[in-house]
């Protein structure tokens, strides 16, 4: 076996009524906080209430920052962290999916070092203040990930900061996710997904991760009927936010993979929700794969597929993909791709630019 280092500190606290029921580790992380949502969905399912209640409680102070949008710019988070600096804040709390949660990391890592501006970004050594993540998509997993994914509009695409910041607390209650749209649910349940297909097929899996990502494969399976029919029981709500920390906690290990690097492309210059732009390139992804691959046999069998076509199919019924490409997209992306040694290293077989390129094709000319 080989040898392997694996690291999890977020303390996290699993379950219905959590955020009230264990305040207390929320405690001793400062004596102002700074809330950090999207535009609306907070408010409509509860979490911001449950969070600010449990601050009023504690006795610590709170301010709100209500604005970061799908896929969040370094303008914003500035813009955020120049509030909290002048605030005297002392700790973060993201509400949301991966937008306000990754937002939240990174107004942190600002707040921590305010002479240094954006720069604190870029500086992989930079420390952040304290943060705590509530997750109200089942997807992303940031909650218990070490990444903060921006868009950066000067390079054109999305990028990870370079600081790698852990969540202290997570509080993981499936009720907020009672009021997600079908669309949304399938997207992010989507992009879980692919994080545990990427982690697993890794260069850089080990013996725990793809242990993690087993159990949260076959969480996933259980899901796949309420996916298919887009009817979500609470039973199904709590499997999924389950596979989607185990995801988080898999490429907390790995990092992802091919299909995120070659997504941001998609959504940057598509507008593809994130989980959508992965699961349309997973099949193409999958078959890269030398036929007979012992780990791609294997996570089939967990999924329950006969074969990458069933996994296909799965995925164009559960998503809604209708973006339109040309050629000359496809050059571009691909073009772009090949600037990510680090992703391309993930890959554990050679992998030339013409394959990258016929990836793309197979998955957006079908
Ligand atoms: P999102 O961009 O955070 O949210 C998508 C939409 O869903 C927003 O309109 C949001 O509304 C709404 N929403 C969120 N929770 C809701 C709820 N409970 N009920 C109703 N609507 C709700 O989507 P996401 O897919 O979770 O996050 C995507 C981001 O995470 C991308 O930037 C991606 O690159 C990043 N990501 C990060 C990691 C990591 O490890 N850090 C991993 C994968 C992806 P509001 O705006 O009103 O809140
Ligand atoms: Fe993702």
């Amino acid at each position: 076996m080989n040898n392997f280092r694996y690291f999890m500190p977020t303390d996290c606290y699993f379950g219905r009524g959590c955020v009230s029921e264990h305040k207390a580790a929320m405690a001793k992380l400062g004596k102002k906080a700074m809330v950090v949502t999207g535009r609306s969905s907070a408010k409509k399912n509860g979490a911001q209430k449950d969070i600010t209640d449990a601050l009023d409680a504690l006795g610590i102070a709170w301010v709100l920052f209500d604005e970061i949008g799908e896929n969040p710019d370094v303008e914003t988070v500035e813009r955020a962290a120049q509030i909290a600096i002048a605030e005297g804040v002392e700790f973060f709390i993201g509400i949301g999916g991966g937008s306000p949660m990754d937002a939240g990391k990174a107004i942190s890592v600002m707040a921590a070092a305010p002479q240094k501006g954006t720069d604190a970004l870029w500086d992989g050594d930079a420390k952040a203040l304290p943060i705590v993540c509530v997750p109200t998509t089942a997807g992303t997993g940031s909650e218990v990930t070490q990444y903060a994914i921006l868009t950066l509009h000067a390079k054109k695409t999305k990028s990870s900061i370079a600081a790698h910041i852990f969540a202290d607390v997570a509080y993981l209650d499936p009720k907020y996710m009672d009021t997600l749209p079908a669309k949304t649910t399938n997207n992010t349940a989507v992009d879980a997904l692919t994080h545990l297909i990427e982690s697993y097929l890794s260069a850089r899996a080990n013996a725990v991760s793809r242990g993690i990502v087993e159990m949260g494969l076959s969480v996933f399976r259980e899901c796949i009927p309420a996916l298919r029919k887009r009817e979500y029981p609470a039973e199904v709500r709590d499997q999924l936010l389950l596979m989607s920390a185990l995801g988080g906690a898999a490429i907390a290990q790995t990092m992802t993979s091919l299909p995120h690097g070659m997504g941001y492309f998609l959504t940057y210059e598509k507008g593809l929700a994130h989980g959508m732009a992965n699961g349309v390139l997973t099949q193409a992804y999958v078959e890269q794969f030398p036929a007979g691959d012992a780990h791609v046999a294997r996570l089939l069998e967990c999924l329950g597929f006969a074969d990458t076509k069933e996994l296909g199919a799965f995925l164009d019924e559960v998503l809604e993909h209708e973006a339109i490409y040309t050629e000359a997209d496809l050059e571009y992306y691909t073009d772009r791709f090949m600037e990510q040694p680090g992703k391309i290293a993930t890959f554990p077989y050679p992998l030339t630019r013409e394959d990258i390129y016929n990836m793309y094709r197979k998955s957006l000319m079908k």
